[in-house]
This record gives C-alpha cells, structure tokens and sequence, in this order.
C-alpha cells in the first residue's frame, strides 16, 4: 500500500500542575501531529514533543525536518516494506529523532491497522515471551521543596499509584532528605524510583546513593545520576553503589546501548521513543537487552496519548520491558483523542484496536505537498 499523504497539526493540552526537573519547567503539552494516509484512505498517527533540553529537538527544527527530508524522502513508497521505509527515514537527516519518531509511529500505526492487528500484537512476534494486556506505570513527581513533593506523593498514593518516580538533582544532602520525608510519608509498600536527570557529579551521587542505601530508603533504582554525556562517570557511579543504576540521557541510539550493556556502564535502560528516533530503532535496543538479560523501561517524555500509546504497545509487547514510566496522559489535564489504550489511575489496559487504536485526533492538519 503506498504512502499517499502527510500532513502536520499541533496539539495543546495544558498540564494538571507544572512539570519540574532538575533541567526545566513546563505548563502545558504543545506537540507536533503527524497524520500519514495510504491509498486506500486509512490514517495512522504520530507525535512528538519539542524536548530541546533533553533531545534537542525544538518545535521549529521538528517540523523542518519532517517537512524539507523525512516526507519528502518516504512519500510514494510502499508501506509493506516498512523496514525499507524506516532506513530511508533514517538517512533522509541525521539526528532528529523525535521528528523521526513521529513518523516511525504513525507509520506502525497505519501498518498494524493495514494488517487489521493492534500494534502491541505485531511487535510481540518475534519475542519469546507472551504480550502483556496491561502495564503500571508510575508517577513523576516534580522536584520541589521537601513539603511540597511529600504532599504530591501522598496524592498520588491517594489516586492508586504505587510506584512514585521521584526528580531529583537540585543538591545532593538535600535530595536524601526528599526522599528519607517522602518514604516516611508513603509508607514502605509504596515503589520509590528516583531520577537525578543528570544533576549529580560522579562523586556526589556516590555519596547520595550510598547515604540512601545507608538510611535504608528502599530504593528500587536510580536513574541518569550524571550528565548523559558523561559514560566513564555512569560506569564508575554503577560500580560503587547496590541500587540498580538506570541509564536514560545516556541511550539513544543502539549503539549507545551496545556499549552501555558491553561496559556495563548501567545496570538497566531507559528507552524512549524520542531518543531512538521511533519504534524500528527501539526494538533493535530491546533485541539486544533481551540477549544480554538486560531490563529495560519504556519512558515518554511530556507527550499527550499518542505517542505514550505508542510506548505503551511496544512496552506490552516485549518481554524485556519490566517497568514503564508512561503517565503522560496521567499529567495532562484533559484527553482530547479518541480510542486507543486505557489510562486509568496506574493501570494501562491494551485493547484489540487495530494499530494504536486512536481513532479521532481533533487537530487541524495541513498536507504537506
Ligand atoms: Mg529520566
């Protein structure tokens, strides 16, 4: 079936509270749509998110790309030969993942629905294990004052969660003194995971980890604790402390994977979307974590339904995937889409929707030409 149209729309949803890291602040979800038809009149959707701080894609560059290379360089092909379409995204720019990845999923959308399959389905084959139907994702709670984030976490308890992935990375005696208040407050069934977000030095997050592992904090992992860019630091951070150290700034493509999982460099991988440049590039990193007994988390980044679903299938379908840090949707204030998985509270609930499954985007698009 061959690649008839794409066309780009933006999505506005505003944010139930404002969404803190260590590197930024954020108000609302203000991501690119991107709609792709076949001949035969069906549509498959993508998203993507301007993450500039993190991936640095911005709004403008997302949509250059999509418009001057990456459609340009697919429209006309054949959509059966979806591995074929994906290499020649993939060397239509370099970099650019999250436009990429925008179009990698509205193209395994329109695939599966050409296929008559849900998406979770299709890239379960393959995998040894047996697609899961439902996945928990946990909570993001913002880095804050210490008060602040102890009465968030206890909201998110209220609202069924129990998993709380905890920011952090705004220094590092006070960072133990967040988590100590937090784990007091939610009691010790509660999963505490916390994300430094590259804020810590190797020695500081040393020093932090091992003082939560000394206050016995029950720490499940602890992800990015130094700059992406920093691999000797990772490695050696993974090396001086127990708690499981999550690499997520530190893989994007599969190559940084390879060396992470050969190295050692991190004990578990953080893979999204927007960092692999879509789903064709993501299995490649689960394939390869499989082999080497790796787990592995699905993450997102501020995105809205689309692309989260997107994560969501990919993290049900293979087996490698054992955690999912997939509250997007949980985050935004309203769900302006219909069809797709279910979000309710913490739970995801696949469906047997062709493709992702979301039907109706209210967007305006405009086909590019
Ligand atoms: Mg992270």
């Amino acid at each position: 079936m061959k690649i008839k149209s794409i066309s780009l729309g933006y999505i506005d949803i505003p944010l139930v509270t404002p969404f803190k890291t260590a590197l930024r602040t954020v108000n609302s979800v203000n991501d690119l749509i991107v709609k792709i038809e076949t001949e035969d009149g069906m549509s498959g959707y993508g998203e993507a998110p301007p993450t500039a701080v993190i991936t640095g894609d911005t709004k403008e560059s997302i949509e250059a790309a999509v418009r001057g290379y990456i459609a340009p360089s697919i429209l006309g092909m054949d959509l059966d030969e979806i591995d074929a379409v994906m290499e020649k995204m993939e060397k239509s720019i370099a970099k650019n993942t999250s436009a990429k990845a925008a179009v990698d999923i509205a193209l395994y959308d329109l695939y599966a629905r050409e296929k008559g399959m849900p998406l979770f389905r299709m890239l379960a084959k393959g995998d040894l294990g047996q697609a899961k139907t439902r996945l928990e994702t946990d909570l993001t709670i913002s880095v804050n004052d210490t008060e602040e984030m102890v009465r968030d976490s206890l909201r998110a308890v209220g609202q069924g969660f129990r998993i709380l992935k905890v920011k952090v990375g705004k220094g590092g005696a006070r960072d133990v003194e967040r988590i100590r208040e937090i784990r007091r407050a939610v009691g010790s069934e509660i999963v505490i995971r916390v994300d430094a977000n590259q804020g810590w030095t190797r020695e500081e997050a040393v020093r932090t980890i091992r003082a939560m592992e000394d206050a016995g904090l029950g720490i499940e992992l602890v992800e990015q604790p130094v700059s992406g860019h920093d691999f000797k630091g990772l490695k050696y951070v993974t090396g001086q402390v127990n708690t499981p150290i999550l690499a997520d700034e530190a893989v994007f493509s599969v190559e940084d994977a390879e060396r992470i999982i050969e190295e050692r460099a991190a004990d578990l991988l953080n893979i999204k979307l927007m960092k692999t440049g879509g789903i064709h590039n993501a299995l490649k990193i689960c394939d390869l974590a499989q082999k080497n007994e790796v787990k592995c988390m699905i993450g997102c980044m501020l995105e809205s339904k689309v692309a989260v679903s997107a994560g969501a299938h990919l993290a049900a379908a293979r087996s490698c995937v054992t955690m999912a840090d997939l509250d997007g949707p949980s985050l935004c204030s309203a769900d302006p889409y219909q069809g797709g998985p279910i979000y309710r509270g913490p739970d995801i609930l696949l469906t047997e929707e062709s493709g992702i499954g979301i039907t109706m985007v209210p967007v305006s698009f405009e086909t590019l030409s």
